[in-house]
């Protein structure tokens, strides 16, 4: 037997079956007074008339459950400023700077090198042609 089955076969002992005889569905408080508390509820509580219900976890002290609440608010927080930062990076990255950083290295490496060669080319025959001026003016 595989470890995963053993562990749905553990879970299958934590499972409630409502009144429809379905096995209810597990679910996480988020109000302040039971923030994290974990509970059982049929999955047509509202639908058919199954007014299944049941804590699955322990009460938790009033300070505890505030706690996690508050936590869970100033993380929605956060992720709010976390996407409203997204946005505005987003908003200044796009267009142009976009495209700059698409531009390989390789890309780069090149076009610098091409540069170089027009430079050497242009040193040459500034070379020959004061040369050949010099030449020219000792005959
Ligand atoms: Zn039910």
């Amino acid at each position: 037997m595989s470890e995963s089955s053993s562990a749905a076969s553990r879970d299958q002992g934590d499972n409630r079956t409502c009144y429809c005889e379905l096995i209810a569905n597990h679910f996480t408080a988020t109000t302040p007074l039971n923030g994290g508390r974990r509970f059982y509820k049929c999955r047509h509580y509202e639908t058919n008339g199954c007014h299944f219900w049941e804590w699955r976890d322990e009460e938790l002290p009033p300070h505890v459950s505030m706690f996690i609440h508050k936590q869970k608010l100033s993380l929605n927080a956060l992720r709010q400023e976390r996407n409203n930062l997204r946005k505005m990076v987003d908003d200044m990255v796009g267009g142009k700077a976009a495209d700059v950083n698409n531009v390989s290295l390789e890309e780069k490496v090149s076009n610098l090198e091409q540069k170089l060669k027009r430079w050497k080319r242009l040193a040459t025959w500034s070379w020959i042609l004061f040369a050949i001026f010099v030449a020219g003016r000792m005959m």
